[in-house]
C-alpha cells in the first residue's frame, strides 16, 4: 500500500496547492517520480488516476502525468553534478545494477567522475514531487 499512500500525499499537495493558486478546480497534475525511488510505478499510477480523484471534486477530473526525474550527484568535495551514468563506479555493471536495485548502495560504488572522490550528496532523483498543476477558478469566467 506505499504507492496509494504516496498518491495520497500528491493529492493533497495539489489541492494545497490549488487552495494557494485560488484554483476552484484541477484540470492536470504532473507529477515527478525519481528514479532512486522505490516504487510501482503502474500501481502508482493506477493509484493516481483510478482511486484518488473521487476523494475531492475539485480533482475529480483531473488528467495526470507522471515523469521520471533522472538521478543527479552533487561532488562534496570539488562541487561537481553528475548523472548517475556519469559516475566513475567501482565495479562496473555490476555496481550500477546494485545501485538501481538498491539505491543505498550507491554510497559504496559511486565516484566523482571529476576528483575521484566518493563523498557526495544527491540532488536529484530522490522522492516523489508534484512538479505542477494545471486549473482553473470561478473567476476565470
Ligand atoms: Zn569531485
Amino acid at each position: 500500500m506505499h504507492e496509494l499512500a504516496l498518491a495520497d500525499a500528491v493529492i493533497k499537495a495539489a489541492l494545497r496547492a490549488a487552495d494557494e493558486a485560488g484554483m476552484d478546480r484541477i484540470d492536470k497534475l504532473v507529477v515527478k517520480v525519481g528514479e532512486l525511488q522505490q516504487i510501482e510505478k503502474d500501481l502508482f499510477e493506477f493509484s493516481l488516476t483510478s482511486v484518488l480523484p473521487t476523494q475531492d471534486e475539485r480533482i475529480a477530473d483531473a488528467e495526470f502525468e507522471v515523469t521520471e526525474e533522472r538521478v543527479r550527484f552533487g561532488c562534496k568535495a570539488c562541487g561537481h553534478e553528475y548523472a548517475k551514468d556519469e559516475a566513475a563506479l567501482d565495479g562496473g555493471g555490476d555496481a550500477d545494477e546494485a545501485i538501481h536495485f538498491i539505491p543505498e548502495l550507491s554510497h559504496a560504488f559511486a565516484r566523482c567522475p571529476s576528483c575521484g572522490s566518493p563523498d557526495f550528496e544527491i540532488l536529484a532523483g530522490r522522492g516523489i514531487t508534484l512538479e505542477r498543476i494545471e486549473g482553473s477558478s470561478a473567476d476565470d469566467g
